[in-house]
């Protein structure tokens, strides 16, 4: 197999890498490289196998951490020596004056083949030194890698500022006895969040504004800045950074709904307020929380603004949905999170923070200001005036990395979802694992709403007539047709006869575990998957060949899936039984699995 190096060369990117650090606007997406070696990284104790890539964009090369999700590329001999990869997702840091590179996702291109060295590419130089010093305007967000703590950009001592000293700001009012009857002070406080500027449009004009909140030792207040202010001081703002602000500046009732600060007060910036940063960054308490566990949420009420703590488990896609009140498109995002009680939670997150969302997947991350929804059990949004912090140098993150190295990687985590039996269908829930004597102890699918769970289990036998339907060729359309004459398939639906239908699975299989066995329904995609073929290509095979479909049937069984499953009751001939389907299948993945038993064993204490 393989093609030309000349077409392999034409494929590469040549020097991505230096647009992906540089972020130039020009730059590929999905930048295709070269990978040119492959070194495994000696586990932690109790922790997954890591992998150290070397790319190559044929002008530069870099060394990658590869994310243990991808581990089955390598396991698999996909992503060999030599051959071409597209970066679909990846993370680039400057951490220091160190160029790093995670790779989350890539998709090797086979076609390509393999080939020697592609081109004469060099090391990625690292940045000369006063480049590196920029302050990073997402620190906020890229705060850590792997457990270090980011340095904090240098606090140069700014030209205009260089005279102030602190003397100039002598008489410094804690947060806590700023009123609207203080006319005379300055605060010391440290910009703990920053918000997207939002613009408005109503009848009476337009405008813009941006809050943030700050933090001092005695408390915490929100500033919004209007108009002119925003202009003025947006930029000015940083997350994590120490600010001087001195009066006049206009101090109103908090509007609580747009806020979780411990403040009856907040602050309109005015034309004459002084904001300046602080030289010395010092001095002034880091965010402040108050964590709640995950498996206690259970216990929250709704609407509650709570603090929390755990490791990214997952990080979803970014995608865009209409604002229902400004009709205007905005980013989201899933995120679930893991921590030491054994439960999983989804977080949404939005806006800029969705849109620049880059910390690596297995960071502990400390979200301030989340807000607790009732969605499916119990789900979390960051709110406007929230912020995120990546590895945090806190005790409790500590212990969560420590834990999570140490087992919490391949535990399985209870979703709150799942404890209520309130699941709403779609997104990316964490389906606990089951096994089938606790899918029916349990009573899933027996309440009003469905329950979703997954389980490992082997095929026990397929049923073999009625494996598949005919169904309507129109896009979209998965209807059942009708043979009404020969090579006349008519679908009620779209009003159409197509010469032909298409077939798809819809199979009724036992599977087995070592407590018990189930019956599910598996529809075509499944269907597809467990047969190796479509169901067009077994029904042809049948009107052939009966004895030929019977071994292909056999030779599904008595394989391993983990399935995931939904359960609910059907009301059947006036009876109602649960019934249980499949939503999707993945095979095995032995290593992974193995380790989850090592685990499991380790538990019992057996020396
Ligand atoms: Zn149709």
């Amino acid at each position: 197999m393989g093609s030309s190096v000349a077409s392999a060369l034409a494929r590469v990117d040549a020097g991505s890498l230096a647009d992906i650090f540089d972020d130039r606007p020009n730059r590929v997406q999905h930048p295709v490289m070269q990978c040119v070696q492959i070194k495994p990284i000696a586990p932690q104790p109790g922790g997954q196998e890591r992998h150290r890539v070397i790319f190559s964009d044929t002008k530069n090369y870099i060394q990658t951490m590869l994310a243990v999700a991808q581990n089955h590329l390598v396991e698999e001999k996909i992503l060999r020596r030599g051959v071409l990869v597209q970066l679909l997702g990846y993370n680039a840091n400057n951490y220091k004056a160190k160029r790093i590179l995670i790779v989350t996702e890539i998709k090797v291109l086979e076609e390509y083949g393999e080939h020697e060295k592609l081109g004469e590419p060099k090391p990625f130089e690292t940045k000369p030194e006063e480049e590196d010093q920029k302050p990073n305007p997402s620190a906020a967000t890229s705060q850590g890698f792997y457990g270090n703590k980011q340095e904090q950009p240098k606090s140069r001592a700014m030209p205009t500022h260089a005279k102030q000293s602190s003397s100039a700001h002598a008489n410094i009012y804690p947060i806590e006895a700023i009123s609207p009857y203080s006319n005379k002070w300055t605060i010391k406080a440290r910009c703990t969040s920053k918000s997207d500027i939002k613009t408005w449009h109503n009848r009476n004009g337009e405008g813009k504004l941006f809050s943030v909140n700050l933090l001092d030792e005695s408390s915490e207040i929100r500033a919004t800045g209007f108009n002119e202010q925003c202009d003025l001081l947006y930029d000015l703002f940083q997350e994590n950074s120490v600010y001087y602000i001195t009066s006049p500046c206009r101090v109103t009732f908090a509007k609580k709904q747009f806020s979780n600060l411990p403040n009856d007060y907040e602050l309109h910036f005015e034309k004459d307020t002084k904001v300046e940063k602080a030289e010395e960054q010092d001095g002034v308490p880091q965010v402040r929380y108050n964590f709640t566990t995950i498996a206690d949420l259970q216990s929250v009420e709704k609407d509650t603004t709570i603090d929390i703590i755990g490791v990214l488990k997952d990080i979803g896609e970014t995608s865009q949905i209409i604002s229902k009140t400004t009709s205007k498109p905005y980013d989201k995002r899933e995120l679930t999170l893991v921590d030491n009680t054994g439960y999983s939670v989804r977080l949404t997150i939005w806006g800029k923070t969705a849109a620049s969302f880059d910390v690596p997947p297995e960071s502990v991350v400390a979200f301030k200001g989340v807000k607790v929804s009732d969605f499916g059990g119990r789900s979390l949004s960051l709110l406007s005036s929230g912020s995120v912090s990546a590895n945090p140098d806190m005790t409790e993150a500590h212990k969560l990395k420590g834990w999570y190295e140490d087992q919490g990687k391949s535990n399985n985590f209870a979703t709150h979802a799942n404890v209520q039996g309130t699941v709403s269908a779609g997104g990316s829930r964490r389906d606990p694992f089951k096994t089938i004597s606790q899918i029916k102890e349990e009573q899933l699918g027996m309440s009003e709403t469905p329950d979703f769970f997954s389980v490992k289990a082997s095929i026990q036998y397929i049923k073999q007539d009625n494996f598949c339907y005919p169904a309507c060729l129109s896009e979209g359309c998965n209807k059942k047709v009708v043979e009404i004459d020969p090579g006349q398939w008519r679908c009620e639906k779209c009003d159409k006869t197509h010469p032909k239908p298409e077939y798809r699975y819809i199979m009724s299989v036992n599977i087995s575990d070592h407590t018990g066995q189930l019956w599910v329904s598996c529809f075509d995609e499944t269907g597809r998957q467990i047969i190796g073929m479509t169901a067009d290509e077994l029904m042809e095979i049948k009107e052939v060949d009966e004895k030929k479909l019977a071994e292909i049937i056999s030779d599904s069984i008595c394989k391993t899936w983990n399935w995931k499953c939904k359960a609910k009751l059907d009301n059947f001939q006036e009876q109602q039984r649960v019934r249980y389907q499949i939503t999707s299948a993945s095979p095995m993945n032995y290593v992974a699995e193995s380790q989850k038993l090592i685990d499991l064993i380790k538990q019992y204490n057996i020396d």
